[in-house]
């Protein structure tokens, strides 16, 4: 009687918000669109961008927030100065797709070699690995281009995927002090911590080793890509939303796929999500009920990421680091891990640093709490970190601290995963039989997990396979992968300079 009535008053709850929401439906406007992108990160827009001069008007885009970029975000010290990325920064050499890209839209860039690095571990400052391993790590059994080499070229390669996740497969192969070596003279913990696929990592790892050497800035930041992608995407009659966050796909009735944003029910019988898999797991709906329950979804790992922009009086950082020219520097000490240190003009004019780059779990919800407390102690955490890091010099009041806590910075295929990262990019083209709905972005492209060329890769998979593009760059069909992925040719030296 009790669990009746129980049932009787949340069936007719269920009811009413059902109506409410039906009711709710009923006073948003209507749009038809041929194509609908959801997402206007580099992923989706790149696919507006790519469409709009054939399809027009006919392509819809509707993005959560009140701004373009998703991960690519590059804020100012005063409105209308000039920017600096809390998101992505730069590309890489080898990174041809994005650098294509960039000529095509007209974009500048700057080469900046990276110069001297400072790593500080077991109370011991170095300027590179070897240093530090011998004043360190003397239990080490070899430098870390060897053991990387150990890690992808040996024998105990063909059991990687018998380990449990890539850090069993680190410990088991090289022995735990050689992890712990490797592990805190590289700036993201997160590959060393999280419970990562290691056959999928190690994929990754053997592309990653041929991304080289000099990384470029674009002038202007990374958002330089978002406003043109987007200017021209418009210009061709395209239709941008902002500030319209996709919460229901569902099937339609007269057409395939209705969609309910913020102010819009949206029909369209050809739907990409670009929306990256963390933030897609809150939108409701049967077809993105669908796509939630796909193994190959539920393998995506989204990876906890801070960081921190501060802007100062003076660059105090020039003798910071006597003798050398330190533009980077990263400790096991604090959280206060990986500062970095502009170099080409439109950032070292600005005054500005990178003073937190982090990804180790525990320390981005350190840094999550104190944010909540209020600027004044973060930048203290912070000046505590840098003088530990750079004993001998004054360091000053930051003029500005921005601080962005990205729920999922980037994405790597979870322990487990029975699927290769090329499984996941072939997937993610189609990933419901007999539906016409595609995932776009790097979270679907582990392969090029960290990278916007990720992003980029994946919509011009889905381009070129669904919309009959014949843009360069493909690496997948919905059937497989078509290009071989890097062999990891270059040397340590580059994988090193990167990300
Ligand atoms: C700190 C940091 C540093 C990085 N550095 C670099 C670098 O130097 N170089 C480089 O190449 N790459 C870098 N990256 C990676 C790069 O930024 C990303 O790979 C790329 O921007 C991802 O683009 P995307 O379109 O796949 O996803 P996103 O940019 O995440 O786009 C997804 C979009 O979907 C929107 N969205 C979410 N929910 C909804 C909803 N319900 N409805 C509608 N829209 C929704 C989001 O707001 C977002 O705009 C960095 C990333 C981070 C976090």
């Amino acid at each position: 009687m009790r669990i009746h009535s129980i049932l009787t008053i949340a069936t007719a709850l269920l009811a009413v918000s059902s109506l409410a929401f039906a009711d709710d439906k009923d006073k948003k406007k209507n749009l038809n669109c041929e194509v609908v992108i959801l997402g206007g990160g580099a992923g989706g827009l790149h696919t507006a961008f790519r469409l709009a001069p054939t399809m027009g008007d006919k392509v819809c885009l509707f993005e959560k927030e009140n701004r373009l970029g998703g991960r690519i975000y590059d804020v100012s010290r005063t409105p209308g100065g000039p920017v600096f990325g809390l998101g992505a920064l730069r590309i890489m050499e080898t990174q041809e797709v994005v650098f294509k890209l960039a000529d095509e839209l007209g974009i500048q860039y700057v080469a900046a070699p990276f110069e001297d690095d400072l790593i500080r571990a077991r109370g011991v400052s170095a300027n590179d690995s070897d240093s530090l391993r011998t004043a360190a790590y003397p239990r080490t059994t070899a430098g870390e281009s060897a053991l990387y080499d150990q890690l992808r070229l040996g024998p105990g390669r063909a059991n990687a995927g018998k380990y449990p996740d890539m850090r069993s497969y680190m410990r088991g192969t090289i022995g735990t002090e050689n992890y712990q070596f490797l592990a805190d003279i590289f700036r993201f913990r997160g590959d060393f911590t999280y419970p990562l696929s290691a056959k999928a990592y190690l994929e990754f790892l053997d592309e990653d080793w041929d991304v080289c050497c000099t990384p470029s800035y674009p002038v202007g930041g990374m958002s330089e890509f978002i406003k043109r992608m987007a200017q021209r995407a418009t210009q061709k009659g395209a239709r941008i939303y902002t500030s319209e966050p996709a919460l229901e796909v569902e099937s339609g009735k007269g057409s395939r796929y209705e969609i309910t944003t913020a102010n819009f029910v949206v029909r369209t019988n050809r739907l990409i999500v670009a929306i990256d898999a963390e933030a897609f797991k809150r939108v409701e709906g049967d077809v993105a009920r669908k796509i939630q329950k796909q193994a190959q979804f539920q393998d995506l790992m989204g990876v906890k990421v801070a960081s921190i922009n501060q802007w100062w009086p003076s660059a105090w950082w020039q003798n910071a680091n006597p003798g050398k020219k330190t533009r980077r520097a990263w400790t096991t000490e604090s959280c206060v891990n990986y500062i970095e240190i502009p170099t080409t003009p439109y950032g070292a004019n600005q005054l500005v640093t990178r003073s937190v780059y982090e990804d180790e779990k525990s320390c981005v919800d350190f840094w999550e709490e104190l944010t909540s407390r209020g600027t004044t102690a973060v930048e203290a955490e912070i000046d505590r970190g840098l003088k530990n890091m750079f004993p001998n010099v004054n360091i000053p009041k930051p003029l500005k601290t921005e601080v962005k806590i990205w729920p999922a910075g980037w994405y790597w295929l979870r322990a487990g995963s029975p699927y290769s990262n090329m499984d996941i990019a072939a997937w993610a083209i189609a990933p419901l039989q007999g539906e016409a709905v595609s995932l776009v972005g790097e979270s679907y492209n582990p392969q090029r997990s960290t990278w916007s060329d990720g992003a980029f890769k994946s919509s011009i998979n889905t381009l070129n396979a669904v919309f009959g593009l014949n843009l360069p760059g493909q690496t997948a069909t919905a059937n497989g992968p078509i290009n071989q992925p890097g062999k990891g040719k270059n040397g340590l030296a580059d994988f090193r300079a990167i990300r």
